[in-house]
């Protein structure tokens, strides 16, 4: 058994999403992601199950541990209740830990991804917010998205909803406490440490590639290679 591997199985979701693998592919058949991208969850599970350093280290490396959806259609249907998305969470974590995330586009990837989604998370307590989507960022939105964003609060108004408003509501403002419970949250699970490790990689590398912290950003969000994807 080796250290990656020892790693690995002191996650929790290692020890609920991996039991035995019989490669039936049952897994494969209902994988929305494997539908699309040059992935497989079940040589994923299997790569983890040989327990080998070299194999484990080359997935943490790679493309494929960043195309699932995490939408766990894999947990109902394993006829030996292998969660192969929890398995991939684990990886995932993993694979930002040791700073292998950096060698893969996809991984790359993750730094706007957070940037994005746990900064609205841990600034309003929403993981979309209205006010910070930015049509630029998201033309393939269509004209409708770029129209409600140029009139916000008139749009949320009439929706009913209580954009930033005190009190109940759609899109309410979450209050400071919950958003320090969040938060606390973060640092608690290491997702707070995980994160200052995704930023810190990430400026290394773009220092690596003569590119300002901004214009990697930009790179990373924009930019995605036709290898991903099913012939
Ligand atoms: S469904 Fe379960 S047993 Fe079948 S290949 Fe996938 S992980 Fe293995
Ligand atoms: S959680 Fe991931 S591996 Fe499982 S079905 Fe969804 S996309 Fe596929």
């Amino acid at each position: 058994m080796g250290k990656l591997f020892d790693r690995l199985a002191q996650d929790v979701r290692i020890k609920e999403g991996l039991k035995s693998c019989i490669n039936c592919g049952t897994c494969v058949a209902i994988c929305p992601a494997a539908e699309f991208y040059k992935y497989n969850p079940k040589t994923i599970v299997n790569i983890v199950q040989t327990r080998d350093d070299e194999q484990i280290e080359a997935l943490l490396k790679s493309e494929t541990i960043w195309y699932c959806g995490e939408c766990m259609s894999c947990m109902t249907r394993c006829p030996r209740k292998n969660v192969p998305g929890m398995v991939i969470m684990a990886l995932r974590s993993l694979s930002i830990d040791m700073g292998y995330f950096i060698e893969s586009e996809k991984g790359r990837q993750q730094f706007a991804l957070q940037r994005q989604l746990c900064g609205n998370i841990l600034n309003y307590g929403y993981c979309i917010y209205p006010r910070t989507f930015q049509f630029r960022e998201h033309p393939e939105s269509g004209p409708v998205m770029k129209w409600t964003t140029e009139n916000l609060d008139d749009v949320f108004k009439r929706l009913g909803a209580n954009l930033d408003g005190e009190g109940p509501g759609v899109l309410r403002k979450i209050p400071q406490e919950a958003l320090d419970e969040l938060k606390a949250i973060f640092d608690v699970t290491g997702a707070t440490e995980r994160m200052e490790t995704v930023e810190r990689l990430s400026a290394q590398k773009a220092e690596e590639m003569g590119l300002t912290v901004d214009e990697y950003y930009e790179k990373v969000f924009n930019e995605t290679g036709s290898c991903h994807l099913n012939d």
